[in-house]
């Protein structure tokens, strides 16, 4: 019998990075392939302390593997470690721990079992180099994931125009006016009307040398050495900006295969679906808490796993929500705020007891399809976009940092399941448009597009949607696999 082919895949060390990855893998996985998903070490046993010590065992045809992420060992090994920090030792030096790990499973060392069949292709997350430098060394196709949405991506594509037009680098972004920001571009292709303030925070910098920056750029160009790009997007929502992408790719073949969690529901039907990526303890009351409420009558509310916000504007946003009377569940993750825990006054956990449930960490996509959730004030991290897309949720929106305005202007401008809150959050406007989500007539509307997407999404994700499709293509395509 021949040999399986064989996936490695990498995501970068973060929540919002191994979720999209861990579901390429199950539906690689599903297709046919042995998989390598290689973590690093630190959250390799963040995962084993949150999912319990057997549970990255995997399957034989499974595995997971690590390597160091090249940060000096921390004191506290249960926290989102820091983001630049992290960035700036994750992408720059881990070819040395990478490369060997290929070889050891080339070679069969790093198994006791001799079956590990030969590498047969990469799936690095597109914000790492190393591994497409790899894959060179191997002799092995190298696919990218893109885990932000296609509208960021276009933004990162056209950064060379920014800077010729003389929008960006700016001189310093606290100097800069509000008719700066409001500066409407008019020339992004599919992105009519965009302001300058709705691109990706790294697009509006200070320093266009930033290693990053230039990597995202020479990624999103022709230079790109990528046998493939894949999103975690659906064509019908973000047709012009994939269109955009695959006529900007010079022949690098682009699949959107989104939503990734939606595309794997529908697909994965062996004992790979029951890994799990979450690298914080859920608290699974939030889901009993929703049975006992009303239909569509609470907004769920949460920042992700990496922003962090000051203690003012959480007191705005918990004020907002006490004063708007509808029940919320907020997830406050212990390093949620600058500084320091999120310390709420006892006049407000009075004011909302029973109406408000406060949470560490959830299983957001439950959460999300619960019948209960008739909003989601989010930081619009892509993933949450996507999954509340996915859910038929409308979106109150409060971007923070990195891709996150960007997908607000898709969710308010192009979509029209959003509505923003000012980056000033005061609590008036937060009560005032919680309200209107859930009991307006903008929300009624809201909603109606929202359910629109999330059929949409499902259709995609269907035998016969762009996504399903793509997938199959992806694998006789690239990757060389009977599907
Ligand atoms: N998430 C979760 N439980 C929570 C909060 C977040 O499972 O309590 C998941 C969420 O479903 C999403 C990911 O964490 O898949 C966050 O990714 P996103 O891109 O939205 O934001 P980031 O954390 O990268 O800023």
């Amino acid at each position: 019998m021949a040999a399986k082919p064989h996936a490695v895949c990498i995501p970068c060390p973060f929540q919002g990075h191994i979720t999209p990855m861990l579901k390429v893998a199950k539906l690689l996985h599903h297709k046919g392939f042995h998989i390598t998903f290689v973590n690093t070490e630190y959250n390799h046993k963040r995962l084993l302390r949150s999912r319990g010590p057997n549970s990255l065992h995997g399957l034989p045809d499974f595995r997971f593997e690590t390597i160091p992420d090249g940060l000096p060992p921390s004191d506290d090994d249960n926290v989102t470690q820091d983001v630049f920090s992290l960035l700036e030792f994750f992408s720059t030096d881990r070819f040395d721990p990478f490369s060997h790990l290929l070889r050891k499973l080339n070679d069969g060392s790093v198994s006791a079992s001799s079956n590990v069949p030969k590498i047969t292709c990469i799936v690095s997350d597109y914000i790492i180099s190393f591994p497409m430098t790899a894959a060179e060394e191997f002799n092995v196709p190298c696919v990218c994931l893109w885990i932000a949405s296609a509208v960021s991506f276009v933004c990162f594509a056209q950064f060379p125009r920014l800077v010729e037009t003389g929008l960006t680098p700016v001189t310093s972004e606290s100097g800069l006016t509000k008719e700066y920001l409001d500066t409407v571009i008019d020339w992004m292709p599919g992105m009519e009307d965009i302001r300058f303030k709705d691109l990706p925070s790294m697009v509006r910098t200070t320093d266009p040398n930033d290693e990053m920056l230039r990597h995202l750029v020479k990624q999103a160009s022709e230079d790109c050495k990528a046998s493939a790009l894949i999103l975690n997007t659906f064509e019908s929502l973000e047709k012009d900006a994939l269109e955009t992408i695959s006529s900007a790719k010079g022949g690098i073949p682009v699949y959107s295969i989104g939503p990734l969690h939606l595309l794997a529901d529908q697909i994965v039907d062996d004992e790979s679906d029951s890994i799990d990526s979450n690298l914080w303890i859920e608290q699974s009351e939030c889901i009993e808490w929703l049975d006992s409420k009303e239909a569509e009558s609470v907004i769920y509310v949460s920042f992700g796993s990496v922003a962090v916000t000051s203690a003012q504007k959480v007191i705005e946003i918990a004020w907002g929500l006490a004063n708007s009377k509808q029940p919320f569940l907020w997830i406050i993750r212990p390093d949620l705020v600058k500084g320091g825990s999120a310390i709420l006054q006892p006049d407000f956990l009075i004011e909302t007891e029973g109406r408000g449930l406060l949470a560490s960490w959830c299983r957001q996509n439950e959460v999300l399809k619960h019948p209960s959730i008739g909003g989601f004030l989010s930081h619009m991290g892509w993933n949450s976009m996507i999954e509340s897309v996915a859910a038929g949720v409308p979106m109150l929106c409060l971007p923070i940092l990195a891709d996150q305005q960007t997908n607000s202007w898709l969710a308010c401008t192009k979509l029209g399941i959003g509505m923003e809150i000012e980056e000033d959050v005061k609590r008036d406007q937060v009560q005032m448009l919680v309200r209107e989500l859930m009991k307006g007539e903008k929300g009624l509307e809201m909603k109606a597009k929202a359910i629109g997407w999330k059929e949409k999404a499902t259709e995609a994700c269907s035998p016969g949607g762009s996504s399903f499709e793509n997938l199959d293509k992806l694998l006789t395509d690239v990757l060389c696999s009977p599907t």
